[in-house]
């Protein structure tokens, strides 16, 4: 049986952290379900559909990896997809708190819950999708922290700025 594993996150957008994550995830599992998180309130720059199309075209049609979208708990899409092991990457410190606050909530919320952690390496430890957006609104350049379609997008997305 195929092992599959959902990568669920904001992508808000797509960085080559997350791109690493995929790589290197499918080097554990056969499958992946690159999960939107849709979460409106959280204001994001890229809606779910222009996230979804950033994400397929920096994947250039790998058949192993689906991309998706929910809203709701984390544990509910995963009970609806029957697949019941996330991937996430850590960075830092900080990201080791709040996923192990995470993924024990998750646990106690769906017993066979279990998440897989994939540390990041050297080249993109400091990447986050909230500083490229930061980066991006001020005019800098994100070439090198996020595949070009995707430098691409912000520039159409942020016009001249
Ligand atoms: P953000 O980049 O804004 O923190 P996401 O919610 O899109 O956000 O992140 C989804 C998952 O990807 C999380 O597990 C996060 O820790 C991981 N991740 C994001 N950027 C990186 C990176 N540069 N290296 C490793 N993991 C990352």
């Amino acid at each position: 049986m195929a092992r599959t594993a959902i990568y669920p996150g904001s992508f808000d957008p797509l960085t080559n952290g997350h791109l690493a994550i995929i790589q290197r995830g499918l080097k554990v599992f056969d499958r992946l379900v690159v999960a939107i998180a849709n979460n409106p309130e959280k204001k994001p720059l890229f809606g779910v559909g222009e996230r979804r199309d950033l994400i397929v075209g920096a994947l250039s049609g790998d058949s192993r990896v689906e991309v998706d979208a929910f809203e709701g708990l984390l544990v509910d899409y995963c009970r609806r997809k029957n697949v019941h092991t996330v991937i996430r990457g850590l960075r830092a410190m900080s990201d080791f708190e709040y996923e192990f606050q995470l993924a024990n909530m998750n646990r106690k919320l769906l017993p066979d819950f279990e998440a897989v952690f994939v540390m990041t390496g050297e080249d993109y430890f400091y990447v986050s999708a909230r500083l490229v957006r930061e980066i991006a609104q001020f005019g800098g350049d994100v070439s090198g922290l996020v595949p070009p379609n995707v430098a691409a997008g912000l520039k159409k997305k942020l016009g001249g700025r």
